[in-house]
């Protein structure tokens, strides 16, 4: 090893930002470094971590093994998955939780940890079309296989940084690798190789860190070994069809490279290639990993090969194309949007007086009642009917009463808190929903309505128009009494009909006593 390596390894390993390894991850390595590692020391150990455990246990238990029984404990995953699969769990989640972004630094984990979850997600789907290949670590190892990146990011941001910034600047020429030779003293395959010797990494996890840049340079004999580090070498690739500004370029290199390394044909290569979104949204569930929605790689390559047809055209006419093309695909989205949002006003929406409609009440009920239940709280409705509508349209014909509809909805949702809901329930009846509030608070604001709608001048312009409604209210506490939503609009209505009955234009609350539905 030369000596400015060897220096800048130095700084590395003793620098006082190296993450230092949980007690439960580094004993692990240690165990299962050992010939007679005992299963039940193993599971002993990780079940110390409650909540280690119980992350392995659902991940154990999910389609990511689609094992036929449940796993009910760590002793039991270690027995039936494997040790070498319960320690890359271990690992994965270990690193997964390792670092953020409180630095000022250019380096963004959650893209780290997509892309490495891109990576593993590859591995995975690859090795599971081979033969022999190491499928219980082969997630990990790949997941992992970029560490030396999270540790130049960790122990030296600033100098991290300025590397960072030229591959922004310039991400379809530059390489990482050299620039990070250049800049830092190393590539990241060396920083990681090191640090994770330092920690104990298996073998073949240090092989595949080591050489995931090059598995040509493999000097080992072992052929499990160097097929786990050409899948590895070979996700790369894969991520960067989902990251590249040339996503084209790297996708037939994938192809290529797939056939020569792995022997792998069109129709796999395709399936993977299919397959791996929906993958990656599994894993990312499993793992705790937030991601992007990233576009499928068939969409991808559509796009690239539309920018390409382009590139045919001169400078001029192309500008002008995709000026043109996007002009027409933004009119298009936002006509797509407006129209979308305005048919979401409509569908609930009454039509005459603009109020929320019979459909978007009964929708309404139900989240209410489900929520009081949850939450243990009360719960109003009011049902109120306007007094002898009919004579009132048959006097001064219809248009007037469709005036007085549109005044009454006005003046009433005037009257309503922020968060109670009025709707039209169909003709000449309108209902009130009051989140949390109780029998004696539901009378008194269901009184207030009447009282405001018999106290204001009707005028249409031409002529005055005196009305009065009558109304029906309900308060129940979902969580003490068992009722179905058609079952409180019931109640309201008895108590609608009693207030008819007792001469109109006044509130009736339910009584459950005296009343029957
Ligand atoms: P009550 O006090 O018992 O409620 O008497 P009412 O006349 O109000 O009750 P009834 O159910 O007999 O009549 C309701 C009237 O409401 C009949 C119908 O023409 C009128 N109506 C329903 N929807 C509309 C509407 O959209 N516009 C107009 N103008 N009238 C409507
Ligand atoms: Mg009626
Ligand atoms: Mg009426």
């Amino acid at each position: 090893m030369s000596k400015p390596l060897n220096q800048a390894l130095n700084a590395l390993l003793t620098s006082g930002d190296l993450p230092t390894l949980p007690v439960v991850a580094s004993r692990l390595l240690e165990l299962t470094s050992r010939e007679d590692a005992a299963c039940t020391a193993i599971a002993d150990l990780i079940a110390q971590d409650i909540a280690l455990s119980a992350k392995i246990l659902k991940v154990a238990n999910s389609a990511f093994y689609n094992f036929p029984r449940k796993i009910a404990s760590i002793n039991q995953a270690v027995a039936l998955l494997g040790i070498n699969a319960v320690r890359s769990l271990v690992l994965s989640f270990t690193f997964i939780s390792m670092g953020s972004n409180d630095a000022a630094s250019l380096f963004n984990f959650d893209r780290f940890w997509e892309r490495s979850l891109v990576s593993a997600t590859a591995a995975r789907l690859l090795a599971a079309q081979i033969a022999h290949a190491n499928t219980d670590e082969i997630f990990t190892i790949s997941l992992l296989q970029n560490i030396g990146q999270l540790i130049f990011a960790l122990t030296v941001p600033s100098r991290y940084d300025q590397i960072l910034q030229k591959l922004a600047s310039d991400p379809k020429e530059l390489c990482d690798i050299a620039l990070e030779e250049e800049f830092l003293g190393m590539p990241h395959t060396i920083s990681g190789f090191e640090v994770a010797r330092f920690w104990g990494f298996p073998p073949t996890m240090l092989a595949a860190i080591r050489y995931h840049h090059a598995p040509s340079a493999y000097p080992g004999s072992d052929p499990q070994e160097l097929l786990t580090i050409k899948i590895v070498y070979l996700t790369d690739l894969i991520t960067k069809v989902f990251s590249s500004p040339t996503p084209e370029r790297f996708y037939r290199q994938f192809h290529e490279e797939a056939e020569q390394l792995l022997g792998l044909g069109d129709l796999e290569i395709t399936t993977i290639l299919k397959t791996i979104n929906r993958e990656i949204t599994q894993a990312a569930h499993y793992f705790d990993i937030t991601v992007n929605p990233l576009r499928s790689v068939p969409e991808i390559i559509q796009e690239a090969n539309i920018r390409l047809s382009l590139l045919h055209l001169t400078y001029e006419e192309m500008n002008r194309e995709l000026l043109q093309s996007k002009k027409a695909l933004e009119n298009l989205k936002k006509q797509l949007a407006e129209r979308n949002c305005l048919l979401d006003t409509l569908a609930n929406l009454d039509g005459l007086t603009e109020i929320n409609n019979h459909r978007f009440f009964q929708n309404f009920l139900r989240a209410e009642i489900e929520r009081a239940l949850k939450n243990q709280s009360p719960i109003a409705l009011l049902l109120a009917d306007i007094d002898h509508f009919k004579r009132c349209n048959d006097t001064y014909g219809h248009q007037a009463g469709d005036f007085i509809l549109k005044e009454l909805s006005r003046i009433a949702r005037e009257t309503l808190r922020e968060y109670d809901m009025i709707a039209r329930y169909g003709g000449e009846e309108f209902v009130f929903v009051l989140p949390e509030t109780r029998a004696e608070e539901a009378l008194h604001v269901a009184q207030r309505i009447c009282r405001t709608i018999a106290d204001h001048d009707f005028f249409d312009g031409q002529r005055h128009y005196r009305i009065t409604i009558s109304i029906g209210a309900v308060s129940a506490l979902p969580a003490h009494t068992d009722f179905s939503k058609n079952e409180f609009i019931a109640m309201a209505d008895t108590a609608l009909y009693a207030a008819k009955d007792r001469g109109r234009n006044q509130v009736v609350l339910f009584d459950p006593r005296r009343m029957k539905l």
